[in-house]
């Protein structure tokens, strides 16, 4: 189907919502990324219904995103149509000790929501981007707690447009990973489970954890975080270091010189240099310390 008929086709279906060859650039935390063929940005679930079901009943690749910053978009583009799923999908409720929000929502702001009502578990992602989506299906941690531990359940969408939910054991959470990583259902809608705790504790904790990554990470350029995992008893950055690789580059993209796990792009990085980047660090690792490194970031578009 040609990109001119999608992008008429689902002008007609979330007038206002939909965008042809728009810049990933726009939408990743690394400032890099080529155009997607169409891109809907829903501002409410049924919208995102909508756009789903249209892509599947057409036999449409389908791309959901949430904030973008776990992502490395291909120079090349996404073909088909991408789903940010952001604003207007990003209701967040209390009910008890749950905290109910919807994927769009920004992990910062649950986190707000959380500390100021006195309640304890999301102290743990004080400085960490993204969205409630992206956050759920990456299992994001930090400080020894991941967002899993969290999960009551978690509503989802399938690609023939129904709701469904999953609980926690289901969704089969580990170290940065989820069964929702190797499933085609979107995340709506998360339940949390959280406890009692005093504000000032919590707002405490949280501002010990954003100024270590202040201290320790290049925050001021464009980056997707983490690149790769940590290998069980040691972290990637030592290794990465240890081989020699702090400050290496490829065109604008760099391993950081403050933290070696960390790719950033210092202006006009492309993907391709960021691999290139990812390949090497992943080689020199496996060669010098027999240490295979699995990536934390997912690459899209290729
Ligand atoms: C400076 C910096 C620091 C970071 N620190 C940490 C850290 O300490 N710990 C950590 O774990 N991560 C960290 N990250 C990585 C990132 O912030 C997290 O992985 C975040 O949870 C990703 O959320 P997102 O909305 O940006 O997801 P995206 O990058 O948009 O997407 C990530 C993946 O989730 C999928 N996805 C997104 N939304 C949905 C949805 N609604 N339904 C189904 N699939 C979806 C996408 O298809 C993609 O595969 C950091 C990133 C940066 C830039």
């Amino acid at each position: 189907m040609a990109d001119s008929t999608i992008y008429l086709d689902m002008l007609k279906i979330l007038p206002e919502r939909v965008r042809a060859r728009e810049s990933m650039k726009k939408h990743t935390s690394w400032r890099i990324g080529g155009l997607a063929d169409v891109f809907v940005e829903p501002t409410n679930r049924e919208e995102l219904r909508l756009a789903v079901a249209y892509a599947n009943g057409r036999e449409i690749p389908l791309t959901v995103i949430g904030a973008g910053t776990n992502i490395l978009v291909s120079d090349e583009g996404i073909r088909g149509v991408v789903v940010k799923v952001g604003r207007g999908v990003d209701r967040i409720s209390l009910d008890g000790d749950m905290i109910i929000a919807e994927s769009g929502a920004k992990l910062s702001q649950v986190a707000a929501v959380a500390r100021d009502a006195g309640l304890g578990g999301f102290e743990f992602s004080a400085g960490i981007p993204g969205n409630i989506g992206g956050a759920v299906v990456m299992n994001a941690g930090a400080n020894g707690v991941s967002i899993g531990a969290r999960v009551k359940e978690v509503l989802l969408l399938n690609l023939a447009g129904c709701f469904f939910k999953k609980t926690k054991d289901e969704i089969n959470f580990g170290y940065r990973s989820s069964a929702l990583q190797n499933d085609s259902a979107i995340v709506v809608e998360a339940f949390f489970s959280c406890f009692q705790r005093d504000k000032e504790a919590i707002k405490q904790e949280m501002e010990v954890f954003i100024k270590r990554r202040k201290e320790t990470q290049p925050l001021h350029y464009p980056s997707a975080g983490s690149i790769f995992k940590n290998p069980p008893g040691d972290t990637a950055g030592r290794l990465i270091e240890a081989a020699g690789l702090k400050g290496a580059r490829v065109g604008d993209a760099q391993i950081s010189t403050l933290h070696a796990n960390f790719i950033i792009n210092l202006g006009e990085a492309r993907a391709r240099d960021i691999m290139m980047l990812v390949e090497k660090a992943r080689k020199s690792v496996l060669e010098l310390f027999g240490i295979e490194l699995k990536p934390e970031v997912k690459v899209v578009g290729y």
